[in-house]
């Protein structure tokens, strides 16, 4: 993308209505501008990384046997009246009334909905089990909608949902997502925690909350410093990676449990504050039996399916990366979610020798790379190539045009290097 084209709308001053850093951030970097209370559009740069995320989410799914489909926003009423949930979900639900007066609702969750779904398109205990997810916006009317797109009104969700013919086999996919769960978050290039967690307004008896850890996070947490060390990642065995996770302890503070808090030496207990970016839910039959959903068993009788629903909070996530991944001057992405790998800075736009390097750059670097192409000072390109977190700089000046070098900055680290084009590609690509 050539930057002197592009709608990136950044800003040089601090919006005074952002808290914290993620918000001011995200806005200064141009990725995206509040519509509504709590509503955002996502301008190029923030698109490319909310796709960027969903896509690992998809791979890291698609990978565990999960079948993406793709369920509509808007939700008849009747279908929630029948778990029951309509009238308990209260406020935060956004409820609408269509021209025949029919009673619909913008969509905070889909349990009600997949149910109804599997119900009607399996029959017998051989049709299960069944995993499937979807990537969809997602309304809950908060009260404080804040900190832009990590509590936004509107929001995109991964949302899986197992169904399962007896508890061995709904807790074997509840962990098999948990470790899937890992994996996505290591590709993201960022540390969650799994903690204990409660069940609020899904119901159910096992959950765990995955955390960012953060300063500004809304969750107190309490962890062993094992998971910081990275403890628990790495083992591919879903069983003994559960088994990890459970004896190493973590929690939020509505399960801190003291009694286990007490088992760990004092020198590993951490406490600090998290960014919720998933929770994993089973709850069993609460949902088949309220919905009368039951297969054929293999002797004639009814089995009622036993379910779990996971979730991952996409857009939440941007600005958790952020949170995370930080400095005065802006942003530090993960590589593999940045939305360019590099930005070509071309420090003296209009000299014919700069301009044909940088355009060979470009070419080179397709889609990858921003070309920050305008009649700008230096200074200026420097701080917003910071600003917006690519990885790489690619920086083009005259001097070292004439002798086909140029330096390479990375982002995280500070370090350049001065190193000619194709050293340069080498290194941005590989
Ligand atoms: P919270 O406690 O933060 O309100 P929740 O527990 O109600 O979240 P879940 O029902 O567990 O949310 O939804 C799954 C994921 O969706 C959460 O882990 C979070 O990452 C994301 N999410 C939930 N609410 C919001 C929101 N208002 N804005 C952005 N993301 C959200
Ligand atoms: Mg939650």
């Amino acid at each position: 993308m050539r930057l002197s084209k592009s709608l990136i709308p950044t800003l040089k001053e601090t919006p005074a209505e952002a808290q914290i850093a993620s918000h001011r951030l995200m806005l200064r970097a141009g990725m995206i501008r509040q519509m509504a209370s709590g509503i955002y559009a996502w301008l190029p740069t923030g698109l490319r990384v909310l796709s960027k995320i969903s896509q690992i989410v998809r791979e890291e799914q698609d990978a565990i046997g999960a079948q993406e489909l793709l369920m509509p926003t808007i939700q008849s009423a009747d279908l929630w009246r029948e778990s029951g949930r309509y009238d308990a979900y209260g406020k935060e639900m956004l409820r609408i009334t269509d021209r025949h007066d029919r009673e619909l609702l913008y969509g905070p969750t889909n349990e009600e909905m997949i149910t109804a779904i599997v119900r009607d398109s399996t029959k017998s205990y051989r049709d299960l089990p069944q995993l499937a997810y979807h990537i969809q916006w997602k309304f809950r009317d908060e009260v404080r909608p804040r900190f832009g797109v990590l509590r936004g009104r509107e929001f995109l969700m991964k949302d899986s949902y197992s169904f399962d013919l007896d508890y061995e086999g709904a807790v074997a996919v509840y962990k098999k997502t948990m470790l899937s769960y890992m994996r996505t978050f290591q590709r993201i290039g960022i540390t969650a925690i799994p903690m204990r967690a409660d069940t609020g307004q899904i119901g159910g008896d096992l959950s765990h909350e995955f955390h960012i850890l953060a300063p500004t996070g809304e969750s107190g947490v309490f962890y062993d410093a094992a998971f910081e060390a990275g403890d628990a990642i790495g083992v591919t065995d879903v069983d003994a990676f559960y088994d990890q996770v459970t004896t190493i302890y973590a929690a939020t503070d509505e399960k801190h449990d003291t009694a286990v808090w007490d088992e760990i030496p004092e020198d590993r207990r951490r406490e600090g504050r998290g960014i919720e970016v998933g929770q994993i839910f089973y709850f069993g039959k609460k949902y088949s039996e309220a919905m009368g959903f039951a297969v054929t068993g293999p002797d004639g009788q009814k089995i009622y399916p036993e379910m779990g629903s996971y979730g991952i909070g996409v857009s939440r996530l941007v600005g958790a990366i952020i949170e995370a991944r930080h400095d005065e001057a802006g942003i530090i992405w993960p590589d593999a979610v940045a939305p360019f790998r590099a930005a070509i800075l071309n420090l003296r736009q209009g000299d014919a020798v700069t301009d044909a390097l940088c355009e060979r750059l470009y070419a080179a670097l397709g889609a990858d790379a921003l070309y920050d192409d305008r009649e700008e000072r230096a200074g200026a390109k420097f701080a917003e190539a910071d600003l917006m977190g690519h990885p790489w700089q690619i920086i083009v000046g005259p001097r070292g045009a004439a002798n086909g070098q140029v330096e390479l900055k990375r982002r995280a680290t500070g370090e350049r290097f001065e190193l000619s084009v194709e050293e340069a590609l080498a290194k941005v690509q590989g």
